[in-house]
């Protein structure tokens, strides 16, 4: 038996969240079945842990959108007891039972070998956040990131710090957009030169070009902030179009495209290919420096996840939590 964090919906219809003690007979087929030893959580593991957000296909269901652990058997070649293995994506923890569990049973292609010089902790300190996170950087680096300082939206956030400490480790002027002033000390520890206030940029486009500011842009907020900063990049800068934390709307004008060359980049951490993931693994483990990630974290166990779930829909989460299940 181990524990799993279970949620089960009643029959109106609402949903709820404990810890329960399960059997591996419980388990989804799989190739593989991995001990994790942490998780994490993300604003899709806040509405998977509540009220599903469409995500959810079936009930009673076990949340975690990623874990790291070990190998514990395997009817895949690629895979063997005492491998040390991280998942992300693949609508694990969604469509599928995730990393809320002491034991996870899943595919062996969604599985991705821990990179050399990360810990099973440090990679849920990464996370789906952090991996997408260089996914938009190396997305920014291929269509070249211009001179000037480059924007993180939701800097605090988790797909904000991660971007935040990676740009600066490389050597750009980073620039973090907050909604909570009181993080500026943090962004400031990770990295970033500049605090740009959420209202100073959240607001609706009156004029489709700006003054030329930044020399790219990682983006989690969406909405009127991602259409509003468009006019703002400089002349064939790109942005990266990573998350709706402020909405899914895009109430832009094409002019920037047309008149500055800017370009819009769409990341998709979910269904990445696996040797582009094997990629961005091990520039996160050469990239992010491990002290900056240490000071992203916030621990936290299986039944603090009902709160924490709570807490992420409600842009209240700072940096990362790792969920240690054991
Ligand atoms: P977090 O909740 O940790 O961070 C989001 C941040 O956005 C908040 O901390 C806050 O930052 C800011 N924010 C929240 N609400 C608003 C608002 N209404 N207007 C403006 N800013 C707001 O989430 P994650 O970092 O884990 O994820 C960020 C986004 O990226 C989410 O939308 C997520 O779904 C998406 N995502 C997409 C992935 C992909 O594959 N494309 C993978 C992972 C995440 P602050 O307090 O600093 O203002």
């Amino acid at each position: 038996m181990f524990n799993a964090l279970m949620v089960e919906k009643d029959d109106d219809g609402k949903t709820s969240a404990s810890v329960q003690q399960i059997g591996l007979d419980r388990l989804p087929e799989g190739d593989v079945t991995v001990a994790v030893e942490y998780s994490t959580v993300n604003y899709k593991d806040g509405l998977c842990i509540g009220p599903g957000g469409g995500l959810v296909r079936n009930y009673p269901h076990v949340p975690g959108i990623d874990f790291a652990g070990t190998v514990e058997a395997s009817d895949d070649p690629r895979y063997k007891a005492g491998d040390k293995v991280v998942l992300t994506g693949w609508r694990v923890g969604e469509a599928y039972w995730g990393g809320y569990s002491q034991k996870a049973r899943v595919k062996a292609d969604w599985l991705v070998p821990l990179p050399d010089g990360l810990d099973t902790r440090q990679a849920m300190a990464v996370g789906t956040a952090g991996f997408t996170a260089m996914l938009a950087v190396m997305a920014l680096e291929d269509h070249g990131i211009k001179d000037g300082p480059v924007l993180v939206t939701g800097a605090a956030g988790g797909v904000g710090s991660v971007a935040t400490a990676i740009l600066a480790n490389l050597g750009h002027e980073v620039a973090g957009v907050t909604g909570r002033p009181e993080t500026a000390d943090y962004l400031k520890s990770l990295g970033a030169t500049q605090i740009v206030a959420r209202e100073e940029i959240n607001e609706t486009v009156k004029r489709p070009l700006e003054a030329e500011i930044w020399g790219g842009c990682v983006d989690a907020v969406g909405g009127e902030m991602l259409a509003r900063l468009l006019g703002q990049i400089k002349y064939g800068g790109s942005v990266a179009a990573v998350g709706l934390a402020g909405g899914a709307g895009l109430p832009a004008t094409v002019i920037p495209f047309l008149l500055r060359g800017v370009n819009l980049l769409g990341v998709d951490s979910v269904m990445q290919p696996y040797d582009n993931r094997v990629r961005a693994w091990a520039r996160i483990a050469k990239d992010l420096p491990m002290e900056k990630l240490e000071a992203m974290v916030q621990p936290a166990v299986l039944s603090d996840l009902p709160q924490l779930g709570r807490d992420i829909l409600k842009g209240q989460v700072k940096g990362r939590v790792v969920v240690d299940v054991n």
